[in-house]
């Protein structure tokens, strides 16, 4: 990794996580997805319920085939291929009361503002309130000044990528830009933006100083 990028990313990292603890969040950095991904493990005691969370993040440093192989823990998986639309449904609902949420950001601002953007609303919901801990993993490509810049990250870059990715009838699939659609498919229905939270410390951002997901 660039010498230079990695000491910003941490300078960086160190001023966010400051920031996060006058929100009564936690924050935490790893220079390495794949030191992310072991310092996330340490974190998820044995018995606990975990709900895995929509992000391109965590599955692309392979993070639940760790998770679910840890003695003792459940994993509520609403993405496994053989469940109907009703039973995912059912499974996000199980979500909501897990011990752990395990997810990531659409964007974080320099001072610790949270942006999210779904199109269900499982993801927002869980963050905000029901599993007892939330962790949530995100790469320093995701930071940006200020919460007008993370709107427009999370509306005009993350969502038309998310809509590739999900290969959704939606328009931005074809142009890359999104029109403000109205179809039933579209993933850009409720924001969220999370400045704080009265239980100290259940939201914990684990920053990574490198780029990973959307
Ligand atoms: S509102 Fe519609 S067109 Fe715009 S990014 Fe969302 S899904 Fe795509």
């Amino acid at each position: 990794m660039d010498l230079i990028q990695e000491k910003y990313h941490e300078k960086v990292a160190r001023h966010i996580i400051a920031e996060l603890g006058k929100k009564r969040m936690a924050g935490s950095f790893a220079p390495t997805i794949h030191q992310a991904k072991e310092e996330v493990i340490k974190m998820i005691p044995e018995g606990t319920t975990v709900y895995r969370c929509g992000s391109t993040s965590l599955v692309e440093i392979g993070l639940w085939e760790s998770v679910k192989a840890l003695p003792g823990v459940t994993v509520i998986d609403p993405y496994l291929p053989e469940l109907s639309p009703e039973e995912g449904l059912e499974q996000r609902r199980r979500g909501l009361s897990a011990d752990l949420m395990i997810s990531s950001t659409n964007a974080i601002t320099l001072n610790g503002i949270l942006v999210n953007l779904d199109g269900m609303g499982n993801r927002v919901a869980a963050m905000a309130f029901g599993p007892k801990k939330v962790i949530l993993v995100v790469g320093m490509n995701k930071v940006v000044p200020d919460l007008e810049t993370a709107l427009k990250r999370v509306k005009h870059h993350a969502a038309p990528l998310n809509n590739i990715r999900y290969g959704l009838p939606n328009p931005c699939v074809e142009t890359g830009i999104c029109n403000d659609c109205r179809t039933p498919t579209r993933i850009c229905n409720m924001w969220s933006i999370i400045e704080g939270h009265m239980v100290k410390d259940r939201i914990h951002i684990k920053l990574v100083g490198e780029s990973m997901g959307y």
